[in-house]
């Protein structure tokens, strides 16, 4: 984790959340948004998932999809941001680019799938930058 990743302060430390936050701020950035309004985004989803994991702390392997959900949300909602955009060939001749959804809904490894194609994409935390 570079200095870049380090979470602001009054982020909560548990690992998973941590974990959960470095994966999904790398996929932010790897679709050119990963500016500090968006990790910010980011840093309010993960505290607001604390509860989650202090309700159910085998909930650990959980929890990263969910913050990556939370966030897909509160981007579309708060910024009209479709993220993660379907980086797949299919998608270019879109007029309306689709996104990327996070499968399993609730489950340990999560990653990136296009509903479309049904094709998994990557893993959370690993998807590609994007092309120019
Ligand atoms: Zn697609």
């Amino acid at each position: 984790m570079s200095d870049d990743d380090a979470p602001s302060p009054g982020t909560p430390t548990h690992p998973a959340l941590l974990e959960a936050r470095a994966r999904v701020v790398h996929d932010l950035s790897a679709a050119g948004l990963g500016s500090a309004a968006h990790v910010d985004v980011v840093d309010a989803c993960v505290r607001e998932r604390r509860w989650w994991l202090d309700a159910w702390p085998g909930g650990a392997e959980h929890v990263a999809g969910q913050v990556a959900q939370d966030v897909q949300e509160a981007l579309r909602d708060g910024s009209g941001l479709a993220w993660p955009p379907c980086p797949l060939p299919h998608a270019r001749d879109d007029v309306q680019p689709h996104v990327l959804h996070v499968l399993p809904d609730l489950g340990p490894d999560p990653h990136w799938v296009c509903e479309e194609s049904g094709t998994a994409t990557a893993p959370l935390g690993a998807l590609p930058a994007a092309g120019p």
